[in-house]
């Protein structure tokens, strides 16, 4: 799942290379991820020019002229490919926006859960979702506004992390990076986490983004379809040794979801050393 590292260094990228460029014309591969919610993508589309992109939590927002917006939701598996004409269109191409400049923005996704909607700037609070984000994770927040925001949510500390709602960009990958700088159990309680914990864990968040941001952003280059994920610590790195401490770092499965965790660093409520 793109997370905020990736969409970060995407929205600067796009910024960057498409601003200022027109979108000539648009093609639908795959009309089940595009909701033309204010008038019609392919029809409307044409002529206008990308003005800005910006990023809230999981969704980008590309700004059109004339007031229209281009909100991407990628989900699990979206993503946005920077193209020449020239390049294979993958199966998984769902989108193609020709630009002016010769290039070509292909939203790519292989599950198809991501969405693609194409509205005026007055309509954006119809979007699902979009609502429900909490202020996103490289906003400015204060650790008392940050535990205001918890204390509705008492369950599993991961889990209300990845929900968006308390801070907004971080998924099951990254999730896994900062409660391991935390040096927290992910599947402690909330309720159970003392004041220096919920400190930990809001200094890590920040700072684990702001990190993998500078790293994706070194490396991702025009291949900003691409999830870079090898220089992470322990998300999905079970059996391999723990950076900090040397033991094996621990993975378990649920709901096809991956957690990866040492037990060493972030110990559970039954180990006691
Ligand atoms: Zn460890």
């Amino acid at each position: 799942m793109p997370e905020a590292p990736e969409l970060e260094v995407v929205k600067d990228f796009l910024n960057e290379r498409a601003v200022g460029c027109k979108i000539t014309e648009a093609a639908i591969l795959k009309p089940s991820v595009v909701r033309s919610i204010s008038a019609d993508l392919v029809e409307d589309i044409k002529g206008r020019s990308l003005e800005r992109v910006s990023r809230r939590g999981k969704f980008l927002f590309l700004d059109l002229s004339g007031d229209r917006v281009i909100v991407i939701n990628p989900m699990l598996t979206g993503g946005l490919q920077y193209a020449e004409p020239k390049d294979r269109v993958y199966k998984r191409t769902c989108v193609i926006f020709n630009l002016s400049n010769g290039r070509e923005l292909r939203y790519v996704d292989d599950r198809q859960m991501g969405k693609v909607y194409y509205i005026s700037r007055d309509d954006i609070d119809k979007i699902p979702r979009l609502d429900e984000q909490g202020p996103d994770v490289l906003d400015d927040d204060s650790f008392e506004d940050f535990q205001l925001r918890l204390r509705s949510f008492p369950g599993e500390i991961k889990g209300v992390l990845t929900r968006g709602r308390v801070i907004a960009g971080i998924g099951n990958a990254y999730a896994d990076e900062i409660l391991f700088e935390a040096r927290i159990y992910p599947f402690k309680k909330r309720r159970a986490l003392s004041t220096d914990e919920l400190r930990r864990l809001f200094e890590s968040s920040r700072h684990v983004i702001e990190e993998a941001t500078e790293v994706v952003r070194e490396r991702m280059g025009d291949n900003i379809h691409l999830k870079l994920r090898d220089f992470l610590k322990v998300h999905n790195r079970g059996g391999e040794p723990c950076p900090r401490c040397g033991n094996n770092i621990s993975q378990v499965t649920a709901n096809k979801r991956i957690t990866s965790y040492c037990r060493k660093c972030q110990p559970g409520m039954l180990l006691r050393n």
